[in-house]
């Protein structure tokens, strides 16, 4: 068995909450070591190259908001900032497949919501009134489905709350949880529209979540470690001792922690007793490598389609639907092509399929419902030198970078202070 060099926090799990824990520790000028037990980093947020594209692509397009405000920390501190790209005003095109009706949300820069009263920025077919529903949401207290707080239908829900929630909280929103739609609103609509612009890593979430992050950590002297599964944590008393990995055994001294970034269905067989999230929601992503045209927007919101966004990038377009289950035992060419149809009709490109890939994640997020939510555990544990991260940790919001890179600076945090007191 090994010993853990002096005073190491040792990160197991390099998803963005890993990544990020890290990135603050290594900061902080604390001896990191990464352990990751597949060959890459990034986790759920990750580029790779695909040979039926004979392309680098996401496993998803991911979008975040100028008010992500951890996401973009992050990216700032790892020198990627500028790999994060939106239009300078907040503003959302949506088209309706059924009738090719097509409008643009524009929140404008006021924090107070002047779209709402405007008839050319708001939703068409709605009224001011019909927005005081988004304060419901806000103020819940108890949580409880969403279709239990507001009405689930009408022109405002089916063409601006629906994608809006289902795309943030990645399940059906009638069954969603009314307290984790609340934050998203809280934390986006309700701050105005410069908290709304959207934001992709349009040249891929490697270039700007994990590439640089590497550089940043190795240049700070972190270690990182791949294929470095742990299989188990050994306890006793009040701390881990050891870290039995698939290779190696590390002896923990003293000064040393561990923080436990890996998904809730791993952490809950290796943490005796944990409470976590146990059901799943599924996102498929298609990428299809053609020139997208000039006209279409960087993110086009489709509704009454199969696809549910579309994405203009360099070389590509991409579409995006959440909470996918029900797609995931559909033939693989018969999905891709239903996108493609969307996508031939909404923009006008030739009907010819051009090369693709469907990538479909099953365990894409926790299912964001009011039990699910319930069973987020805290970053702490009863053990002092463990913490947990992960964007399923009770962070207060979806599982989305944001969470997860705010649970692994909070775990970052929480270790410092440990060590701190315990010194
Ligand atoms: C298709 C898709 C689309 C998405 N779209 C968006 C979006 O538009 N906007 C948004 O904000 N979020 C989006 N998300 C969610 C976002 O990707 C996640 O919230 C975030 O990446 C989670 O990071 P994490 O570090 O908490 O977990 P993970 O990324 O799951 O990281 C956990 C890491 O632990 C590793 N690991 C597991 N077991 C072990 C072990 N025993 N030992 C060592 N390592 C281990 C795993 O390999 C992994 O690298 C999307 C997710 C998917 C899948």
């Amino acid at each position: 068995m090994r010993s853990s060099e002096a005073g190491t926090i040792h990160i197991v799990g390099a998803g963005l909450a890993g990544l990020a824990a890290a990135v603050r520790l290594a900061q902080s000028r604390r001896a990191v070591v990464v352990h990751e037990a597949t060959t890459h980093l990034g986790g759920r947020c990750r580029s790779y190259y695909d040979s039926s594209t004979d392309m680098v692509i996401d496993n998803g397009t991911h979008l975040l908001l100028s008010g992500n405000h951890a996401a973009l920390s992050f990216v700032k501190a790892i020198g990627s900032d500028l790999g994060l790209q939106g239009p300078p005003e907040a503003a959302f095109s949506f088209v309706d497949r059924m009738n090719s009706e097509q409008w643009t949300l524009r929140f404008g820069d006021s924090r107070f919501p002047w779209w709402v009263f405007d008839k050319e920025r708001r939703v068409p077919q709605t009224s001011v009134v019909d927005y005081l529903p988004l304060a419901r949401l806000v103020w819940t207290k108890a949580d409880k489905p969403i279709g239990e707080v507001i009405k689930c239908a009408g022109p405002i829900y089916e063409r601006f709350l629906a994608p809006l929630l289902l795309a943030a909280l990645n399940i059906a929103p009638r069954e969603g949880s009314a307290k984790l739609a609340g934050a998203v609103v809280r934390e986006s609509l309700a701050l105005g529209g410069q908290a709304c612009r959207p934001l992709l890593a349009r040249e891929g979430l490697g270039a700007v979540f994990v590439e640089p992050a590497i550089s940043h950590l190795q240049k700070q002297g972190a270690v990182i470690s791949l294929e470095d599964e742990l299989v188990e944590l050994n306890f006793s008393g009040d701390r881990v001792t050891s870290l039995d990995f698939a290779k190696q055994t590390l002896k923990l001294g003293d000064d040393d922690a561990v923080i436990l970034a890996v998904p809730p269905y791993v952490a809950t067989g290796l943490v005796p007793g944990l409470q976590a999230p146990s059901l799943f929601r599924g996102i498929v992503n298609a990428h299809f490598r053609i020139d997208p045209p000039a006209r279409l927007p960087p993110m086009l919101g489709v509704i009454n389609g199969t696809a549910e966004w579309i994405f203009s990038l360099p070389g590509r377009i991409s579409a995006t639907i959440s909470d996918a289950g029900r797609l995931f035992e559909m033939p693989r060419t018969e999905l891709a092509q239903a996108i493609w149809n969307d996508i031939v009709v909404l923009t006008g490109v030739s009907a010819k399929l051009p090369p693709w890939q469907l990538v479909r994640e099953r365990r894409a997020t926790f299912a964001a419902t009011p039990e699910q939510n319930a069973l987020r555990p805290g970053s702490e544990t009863s053990w002092s030198n463990l913490i947990l991260a992960g964007d399923w940790t009770a962070t207060g919001l979806p599982a989305t970078i944001e969470s997860a890179i705010r649970s692994g600076y909070r775990a970052a945090s929480l270790v410092g202070q440990r060590l701190e007191a315990a010194a």
